[in-house]
């Protein structure tokens, strides 16, 4: 196979659409263009059936029942939904939240906003692989606590954390349980009804599906999960999210889900295998790197590693045509380093050498070998650079500086 460059790996931020979804999403913009919401003609019936299957298709890949999905426009949305949704419901009666330090800013942003309105908000620290220890969710509970919400899959590291454990000591303490699952489904088995979990927060663009469509799940049947909506309006979706449901993005989002269904056991494997080859590429090619996260209790396409004495930002724009992230976010005035390296007690100079890979479906052998390559010379570059500033040429000297 020969190889299309740029190289996509950076699956985490957003994967593409998966032709087969596209596809189904078609016919969905021209004529079956209906309003889910239109009771009186086939042109509803029809988009309302698409709907509904949709519903089907995403609920039976977390083993849910279709009427615990609530369509929303993403996982941030989701989140918000949860978060605020829980507070607003559930204030004065308990007005404590719980959290861990390497959330999603989607859940992080959501509970600094409910903090700054007299809410408080516990949040927990993580080991060095960015797990959440149980014991302390224990000790952190008290009697006002009415949300604990700590995410499947992390978003930087693919750390996995001991949902089922969480949501159980949530559950005896009748505390609702909320996962951000955005990362986790269509790449692992999420079961939300084996897991104990109450809320969930599903994205279709972080599973081949198209960005601007996603889903809360809200467990049905006793102790009943009640939630304030963020938006007022037409009622849609059981009073809990009003607003014209995107019928083409929900038929896509359920199709990736049906894809995702069907191969993710071989898709998984296959990912996991690209992943080991990347990591042993690295670190055979290259001295002085480290993992970030958990050894083994992570995504299968999940690597996040440290080249010591290399600033990830330079690198990232030297290896041009292969498309990752660094774990450093610009923000206006400073780089920060990455909340989610910092709380897992990365030191600050190799949490601003980190670069995150994330594979996927459309990844193949020839990109990886591709990738070891050009990191193995970029860094060894950029290092000898460092070494021998005085003999660096200007133009290298303004690549490691941007
Ligand atoms: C991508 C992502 C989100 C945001 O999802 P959107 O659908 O883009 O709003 C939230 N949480 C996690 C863990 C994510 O990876």
């Amino acid at each position: 196979m020969t190889l299309s460059l740029p190289i996509f790996l950076d699956n985490h931020s957003t994967t593409p659409v998966d032709p087969r979804v596209l596809e189904a999403m078609l016919p969905y913009f021209t004529e079956r263009f209906g309003n889910a919401a239109s009771r009186s003609h086939s042109f509803g019936w029809l988009a309302e059936k698409a709907v509904e299957r949709g519903r089907e298709q995403i609920a039976a890949l977390i083993g849910a029942d279709p009427r615990e999905i609530v369509f929303t426009s993403g996982a941030t949305e989701s989140n918000n939904l949860a978060i605020k949704g829980v507070a607003w419901m559930h204030h004065p009666r308990g007005n404590h939240l719980i959290t861990a330090a390497t959330e999603h800013h989607a859940v992080l942003d959501p509970l600094k906003r409910l903090q700054r309105d007299r809410f408080e908000v516990t949040v927990l620290p993580v080991d060095r692989y960015g797990r959440v220890d149980p014991a302390g969710v224990q000790d952190a509970i008290t009697d006002r606590t009415i949300l604990i919400s700590v995410m499947v899959a992390n978003n930087e590291v693919g750390t996995l954390q001991p949902i089922a454990r969480i949501a159980g000591l949530a559950r005896e303490r009748g505390i609702l349980f909320h996962c951000d699952a955005a990362q986790a489904v269509g790449r692992i088995p999420v079961d939300v009804h084996g897991l104990g979990v109450d809320l969930a927060s599903l994205s279709a663009h972080k599973l081949y599906g198209p960005k601007g469509v996603g889903a809360l799940f809200v467990r049905r049947g006793q102790p009943l999960v009640r939630l304030a909506p963020l938006l007022d309006g037409g009622g849609h979706e059981r009073g809990l999210r009003s607003g014209t449901l995107p019928v083409p993005l929900i038929v896509g989002f359920g199709e990736a889900c049906r894809i995702c269904m069907g191969e993710m056991p071989r898709e998984a494997a296959r990912i996991e295998a690209l992943r080991e080859r990347l990591r042993e590429g690295l670190f055979s090619g290259l001295p002085e790197v480290t993992l970030n996260g958990h050894p083994t209790q992570r995504l299968p396409g999940n690597l996040n590693v440290s080249f010591a004495g290399v600033e990830s930002d330079a690198l990232v724009t030297r290896v041009g045509d292969v498309a990752v992230s660094s774990g450093s976010a610009c923000t206006s005035a400073s780089v920060e380093p990455s909340h989610v390296l910092r709380a897992m007690g990365v030191p600050e100079e190799l949490a601003h050498a980190s670069i995150r890979f994330g594979l996927g479906r459309f990844t193949t052998d020839e990109e990886i070998d591709h990738a070891v390559r050009t990191f193995v010379e970029q860094v060894t570059q950029l290092r000898r650079i460092r070494a021998a500033p005085d003999r660096t040429p200007s133009s290298a000297r303004q690549v490691e500086a941007g």
